[in-house]
């Protein structure tokens, strides 16, 4: 199969990985920087350069759309989808992984287990909106962040009114959201492939941070998930529509609750974590899956 890494940087241990994994294969593969791709948009002939060729002849893509990139980087996504080339994660599912508010709202009319969530404009809710999460300690989130960075924890109601303020002074949109403090600090990244957790590791953040992610000191081991968190993953990645996904959940007192849903999982921790060889696993679900005619979407919007 000739398969197509869509990532900015070849040098990336997950760009690596899933290049090495696939090669190892049989397969002819490239990594094409999504950036440097121009497109024709041409009444039923959509095509792609880079430079001044043609990219075709591709059976399946693999997108890592950086988070900064998700706009230009969907509609690249886009293009190949109206050519009938399989991508792993179609692009309709990235841009809604990538808006936290239309995730949890996706994620809530099935149902699927979420900490309590508030989100308003206008800032005379505020009192509301903490009453909604069951007052403090709250953590508030800037709907932009990632990495951890915008998601503070206000231990007292005070704490929770002048943050809720100062971040909506500066036009930014924010969600409240229940602490889970039984989770002590760690979450559990489940990585899905299709429709199985292929592997799962518990992620702890380091002394005194609530906050779990490894750009932020937190370290990462081995974690048996339970039948519930199996399937609660499975289902998210399942709504949200992703062939390949990253699933962080908590371990609450009234079972898993999704974080978060992400279309670019990373590689190296959960495969240093876990020994597995996630990236071949990805390469066998495009072998099981890519054939001309089965995205969903077809580049609709
Ligand atoms: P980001 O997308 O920036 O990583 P998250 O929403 O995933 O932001 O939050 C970062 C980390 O903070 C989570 O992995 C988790 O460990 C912790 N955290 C976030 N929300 C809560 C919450 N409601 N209760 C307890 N811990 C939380």
């Amino acid at each position: 199969m000739k398969i197509a890494i869509l990532s900015r940087n070849p040098r990336l241990y997950s760009t690596k990985s899933l290049f090495d994994a696939a090669e190892k294969r049989g397969h002819e593969v490239k990594v094409i920087d999504y950036l440097r791709c121009h497109m024709n948009i041409s009444s039923g002939r959509p095509a792609i350069y880079l430079g001044d060729n043609k990219i075709e002849g591709y059976d399946a893509i693999i997108p890592r759309i950086g988070a900064s990139n998700t706009f230009f980087g969907t509609a690249v996504v886009r293009q190949f989808e109206m050519m009938d080339v399989y991508p792993v994660n179609e692009s309709v599912a990235i841009s809604r992984s990538r808006d936290k508010l239309r995730s949890l709202q996706l994620l809530s009319r099935k149902g699927v287990g979420l900490p309590v969530t508030a989100f308003a404009h206008d800032t005379k809710a505020t009192g509301h909106i903490i009453k909604l999460c069951n007052g403090a300690p709250l953590v508030i989130k800037l709907l932009e962040g990632t990495q951890g960075v915008g998601v503070v924890l206000a231990e007292t109601t005070k704490a929770a009114e002048s943050v809720i303020e100062a971040f909506r002074g500066l036009n930014s949109n924010i969600l409240v959201q229940e602490f889970i403090k039984e989770a002590g600090g760690a979450d559990i990244r489940c990585f899905v492939v299709g429709d199985k957790v292929v592997a799962a590791m518990k992620r702890q953040g380091k002394e005194g941070e609530f906050r779990s992610n490894l750009h932020r000191g937190g370290n990462a081991t081995v974690v048996r998930i339970t039948p519930e968190e199996r399937s609660t993953a499975v289902r998210a990645a399942k709504i949200m529509g992703l062939g390949v996904a990253g699933v962080d959940l908590l371990r609450s007192n009234h079972g898993p609750v999704i974080m978060e849903v992400n279309s670019s999982p990373g590689l190296e921790g959960i495969e240093k974590a876990t020994g597995k060889d996630v990236a071949a696993l990805v390469i066998q679900h495009i072998e099981k899956n890519a054939k001309p005619g089965k995205t969903r979407t077809r580049g609709q919007g």
